[in-house]
């Protein structure tokens, strides 16, 4: 393995019998369920990196004054691991969540870590694992990589200097085991997840927090998830949850896709970005840009706007059904999910199964 770590390995004395694992297997749900181990491995300032392990899965003694318990400084990652149809086992774009979550620590002000040592760390832990991979349509092991600051102090003046970085495993089902349906959306107009200069394009566990309450509100008004807009005019369509949005103008050989830009609030989701280079291939041209509430409304209205579908790594493509604000409520489309939607969630699904080629070399097998 070419690391630039060795890793310490300590396998579990108390494995998962293989029946209880099978039971799990069989019926996953999300992000409910642990595979025996996990990665850890440290950071100290002027060290590094160091201490890599494979180690039962378990809990983290913490002391209480970790500064991320207070601070919340941490980020975290999410990828899946998929079995193909010829029984090889892969990941998708490994280096590409490495790079994000680069990004995100120097935003947080936290060590960038090399990215030939999170893809090890994640092969370790697959390989490992394996027999926790599910492998029937649509199933994963959902990768979560995190890190998070665990100096000792309660003072914020001098940053933080010691850091764990986690990788944990999760099998995972079908987001929908009931099928795809549209869902319906809540404008949030009383909360915003992020905004300009703040954190909105590191993925970090604040941005989540920050958004629970709006989340609830999102249920309160009998909706399924919450639509965020830009912090400022409140009108600027930015995320769905915790998904881009994509926006389907016309239909059929005359369809083409609208994204929000990024303009340092999203988040640049993967799933995102491969939807930008798988459609135009498809022919769908798609173009980044601005969308307003008004202007969302109106294209739906007028029949210009047929499909608009959430997009993100662990339910791939969400269609959006439903719009409901405190002033304003309107539908998309026919109720049922869109053919442009389906037709690109069915390439990417089938690239990271394998019954599709890969001409981007975005899989990358693990032996
Ligand atoms: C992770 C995330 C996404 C989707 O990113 P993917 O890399 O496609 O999974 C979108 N928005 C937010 C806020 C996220 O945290």
């Amino acid at each position: 393995m070419s690391s630039t770590l060795d890793f310490e390995i300590t396998l579990t004395d108390q494995p998962t019998p293989a029946a209880e694992r099978e039971r799990v297997l069989a019926d996953p749900g999300w992000g409910v369920h642990f595979t025996d181990h996990m990665i850890t491995i440290r950071y100290a300032e002027g060290k590094g990196w160091y201490d890599a392990c494979l180690e039962p899965y378990g809990p983290i003694a913490m002391d209480p004054a970790s500064q991320v318990l207070h601070y919340s400084q941490e980020l975290f990652e999410g990828l899946k691991a998929y079995k193909q149809a010829d029984g090889s086992i892969v990941t998708f774009r490994p280096y590409a969540n490495a790079a994000r979550m680069n990004r995100s620590a120097r935003r947080m002000a936290m060590p960038e870590i090399p990215e030939q040592l999170f893809v090890d760390a994640l092969e370790l832990l697959v390989r490992t694992d394996r027999d926790w991979i599910p492998g029937k349509e649509g199933q994963s092991l959902y990768l979560r990589p995190f890190m998070f600051a665990t100096t000792r102090a309660l003072g914020v003046n001098r940053p933080a200097n010691e850091f764990l970085f986690v990788v944990i495993a999760s099998p995972s089902g079908l987001y929908y085991p009931r099928g795809i349906k549209p869902v319906s959306v809540w404008l949030s107009r009383d909360y915003v997840r992020a905004a300009p200069g703040g954190t909105g394009e590191a993925k970090t566990g604040g941005n989540y927090a920050a958004s629970f309450a709006g989340q609830a509100q999102a249920v309160e008004h009998g909706c399924d998830q919450v639509v965020w807009l830009d912090a400022i005019e409140h009108r600027w369509v930015e995320e769905v949850g915790s998904m881009n949005l994509v926006f389907v103008y016309g239909s059929g050989a005359g369809a083409r896709l609208l994204t929000p830009a990024l303009n340092g609030a999203l988040l640049a989701g993967i799933t995102r970005d491969s939807m930008l280079k798988l459609a135009p291939d498809l022919g769908i041209p798609v173009e980044e840009g601005k969308i307003s509430i008004e202007e969302w409304q109106a294209g739906c209205e007028s029949g210009e706007i047929t499909e608009v579908f959430g997009c993100g790594t662990a339910a791939i493509i969400s269609p959006v059904g439903h719009v409901k604000g405190s002033d304003r409520e309107w539908n998309i489309g026919t109720g049922e999910p869109g053919p442009i939607s389906m037709k690109l969630r069915e390439e990417l699904i089938g690239i990271q199964y394998g019954t599709k080629p890969d001409p981007y070399g975005w899989v990358h097998p693990i032996h």
